[in-house]
């Protein structure tokens, strides 16, 4: 019987906030040649982030779950003050599921004192999409997660298709940077009427909770009608409409290659990928899905 079924449900996982000691527990799962899975967090976890452990469970031995709120990847007028952070929650949730590890460094372990070197992606860093809103976003999510990849020294690292631009940056970084974690994609976990689950849904007013799967909505509709030969660009103009109706500021919404994330102009250029970022009263929500 597998060490995760002999009582792991009720297992707090250990916590560790300094460098030295993740290193030494590291080096005895690696001493034993347990495989070992990161699942890198922001925290406020919900029912997304546990598909993303429990997928990495299936894959590893050993599952590292970080929480750390990245300072860097906010812009000044964003809502890292505000972020939610509900660390005693998502402990008890970790226990539930039978995490091993909490890897919850602070921004001075992060970013010590004279901390002067970043990793700036470019390519599906660079297409205009999430880099276009939130310039300096993917240098700081490239730079976190390197770090956190390096620092963790995982077999595996699994990562949200909720957040399809940044899967792809962080993809392509590890293997530019020959970095030894393979990066693992999850598909978005959804509400049953179809809004992707994510932290920031805990902002939205219960009228802005209500408009809010219009997103996902709109989302399927194009996909379904440049499916069915109707051009791009009007399809995406009539679902930008749309989202506006309902009351939405419309950011972005594209169809772009699903590799690339480069502009297509036909569904012959395809596999595509439908993608969405839209503004509802103080919430930026994000989505996507296959077009
Ligand atoms: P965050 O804590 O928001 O930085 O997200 C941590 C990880 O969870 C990222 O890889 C996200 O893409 C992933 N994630 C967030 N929401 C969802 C969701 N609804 N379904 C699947 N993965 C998600």
């Amino acid at each position: 019987m597998s060490r995760r079924l002999v009582g792991a449900k009720s297992r707090r996982p250990q916590v560790i906030h300094s460098l030295p000691t993740l290193t030494r527990t590291l080096a005895r799962w690696r001493a034993r040649r347990e495989r070992i899975a990161l699942v890198p967090t922001m925290g406020a976890l919900h029912a997304g982030h546990l598909a993303l452990i429990k997928r990495a469970q299936r894959r590893a031995d050993r599952v590292i779950v970080s929480i750390f709120v990245n300072p860097t990847q906010f812009a000044p007028s964003e809502d890292l003050k505000n972020y939610p952070r509900t660390f005693t929650a998502d402990l008890q949730a970790l226990t539930r599921v039978g995490a091993d590890l909490v890897w919850a460094p602070s921004a001075e372990t992060m970013y010590p004192p004279g901390f002067a070197t970043r990793v700036v992606p470019d390519g599906p860093a660079a297409v205009g999409l999430e880099d276009a809103f939130r310039p300096h976003f993917f240098a700081g999510v490239a730079t976190v997660v390197a770090k956190l990849l390096l620092q963790c020294q995982a077999d595996i690292a699994t990562f949200g298709e909720k957040d399809y631009q940044q899967l792809k940056v962080v993809t392509l970084m590890a293997r530019d940077l020959d970095l030894k974690t393979r990066i693992v994609a999850i598909p978005t976990v959804r509400e049953s009427d179809g809004l992707a689950l994510s932290s920031r849904n805990a902002y939205l007013s219960p009228v802005e909770r209500a408009i809010a799967p219009t997103l996902h909505r709109v989302l399927v509709t194009c996909a379904k009608q440049i499916a069915a030969g109707h051009a791009i660009a009007g399809t995406l103009g009539q679902g930008r409409a749309a989202l506006t109706e309902a009351g939405f500021v419309v950011d972005y919404l594209e169809a772009r290659n699903a590799e690339t994330l480069a502009p297509v102009q036909s569904a012959r250029e395809g596999p595509l990928r439908l993608l969405v970022a839209a503004r509802i009263g103080k919430t930026r929500l994000i989505d996507n899905i296959a077009g």
